[in-house]
């Protein structure tokens, strides 16, 4: 490993001359599907008086101008200044992320482009810098300490989960406030550490602006327009039953982000996804937390991630939430009961308690289910919003 790390570090000098002198590898910190991340020092970060730095009051980053690094052969992908009034101290740490030659312009430019319109966002991780040499694209932001999350998630008592949420609810909020979708929340790309209390949200890697590539869906039509325009069905087997769905191969849909974290309308292929799609993958992650399991849902493709959802929820509402966006859903599956499990009943006996020891729930613990029932809402039009969750009785827990 260590001559790859070397081998890596040979490349992006290659590639950015220059590279050496400003920051020094020190080890891989990220392995995706679409970059590397690597943690370095930044050996320049003592030579300019502004910086990055968490506010530990706002929980806002300081946002310095984005300065472009002279060099000699790389580009900097030029952004405006800003205000430099609020200037703070260079982080010696950064975060360098390579993002793979095989992803596409537009997909890297996104990615930069949403990153900055975010500049300045509560508990949103910003971009100090990026480069380009060719096809090889860097971007560099401060390095965040953090921890595993299956090394905590286990410990963390109901008033820890409120703030940990807390804080990966104020990154959604100023997300959505600015329309932009994440798509791909999850542990790995929500950067928490526990000792600190503190988090921020990275990888807009799968981002996209509310309503880009929107196309109506009948969720949006009154119930008696959309029974007019369902959809035929197919068939998909599972041991001792069947789902039958109607995945028309013609309706595209965004269908991006991650297994057993994606929203039911995305399994139903809603073409009018909106950001209450990251709201249900936030529920994931607390459901995660509550029931002590990771992953919760381990599904393989889409089919399978609909059965999941469909025995927590049971046939009848699965079928209701698959009508709005126009699909109907036929299934003989024998988990799958007509009205499915209660969220208590799941959390009780997913940490060995069972539906006689109800009483054993405590208040906080009620209140967090009470919460996370609004975030895994199947229909996305009452899913709690972010601004909203922030309000929320559990979330406000121990604030006031
Ligand atoms: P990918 O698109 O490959 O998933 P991410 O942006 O999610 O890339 O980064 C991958 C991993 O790298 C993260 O899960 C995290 O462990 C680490 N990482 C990313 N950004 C930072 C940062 N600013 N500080 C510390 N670690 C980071
Ligand atoms: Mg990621």
């Amino acid at each position: 490993p260590s001559s790859h790390f070397t081998q890596d570090m040979e490349n992006l000098q290659n590639c950015f001359a220059g590279f050496r002198h400003k920051y020094r590898l020190i080890k891989r910190i990220g392995e995706g599907t679409f970059s590397t991340v690597y943690k370095a020092e930044d050996l320049q970060y003592d030579r300019y008086d502004n910086s990055w730095d968490l506010d530990k009051e706002t929980d806002k980053w300081t946002a310095p101008p984005l300065k472009s690094f002279s060099s000699e052969s790389s580009a900097t992908l030029g952004y405006p200044s800003q205000s430099q009034s609020q200037a703070r101290r260079r982080p010696k740490y950064v975060a360098i992320k390579k993002i793979y030659v095989t992803s596409s312009p537009t997909r890297i430019l996104n990615e930069l482009e949403l990153l900055h319109d975010l500049r300045g966002c509560k508990s949103v991780c910003p971009l100090i810098t990026a480069f380009r040499w060719t096809d090889q694209v860097v971007a560099i932001l401060p390095y965040f300490r953090h921890a595993d999350f299956r090394d905590y998630f286990r410990n963390m008592t109901v008033p820890d989960i409120a703030i940990y949420l807390r804080s990966l609810f104020t990154a959604l909020a100023s997300v959505h406030h600015h329309n932009i979708l994440h798509r791909d929340i999850k542990p790995t790309n929500f950067l928490y550490d526990p000792s600190s209390r503190r988090g921020v949200l990275v990888d807009f890697g799968l981002a996209e602006r509310e309503g880009y590539d929107c196309k109506p869906c009948l969720c949006h039509d009154d119930p008696a327009a959309r029974k007019a325009k369902l959809r035929p069905l197919i068939t998909g087997s599972q041991k001792g039953g069947y789902l039958r769905e109607d995945t028309r191969p013609s309706r595209r849909a965004n269908r991006a982000g991650t297994r057993g974290f994606r929203a039911p309308e995305v399994l139903f292929k809603c073409t009018e996804q909106s950001t209450k799609i990251d709201i249900w993958s936030a529920g994931v992650i607390l459901l995660t937390i509550l029931s002590r399991r990771f992953p919760f849902f381990n599904s393989a493709d889409d089919v399978e991630a609909m059965i999941e959802i469909a025995t927590m929820f049971g046939r009848q509402r699965m079928q209701a939430a698959a009508l709005l966006h126009g699909c109907m859903l036929e299934t003989t599956i024998p988990t799958i009961g007509r009205s499915g499990f209660s969220f208590e009943g799941i959390i009780l006996w997913s940490t060995s308690r069972n539906e006689q020891q109800k009483d054993q729930l405590s208040e906080d613990e009620k209140l967090a289910i009470e919460f996370l029932g609004r975030c895994l809402e199947l229909d996305p039009s009452r899913r709690i919003s972010a601004e909203e969750a922030l309000q929320h009785e559990f979330l406000r827990m121990g604030l006031d």
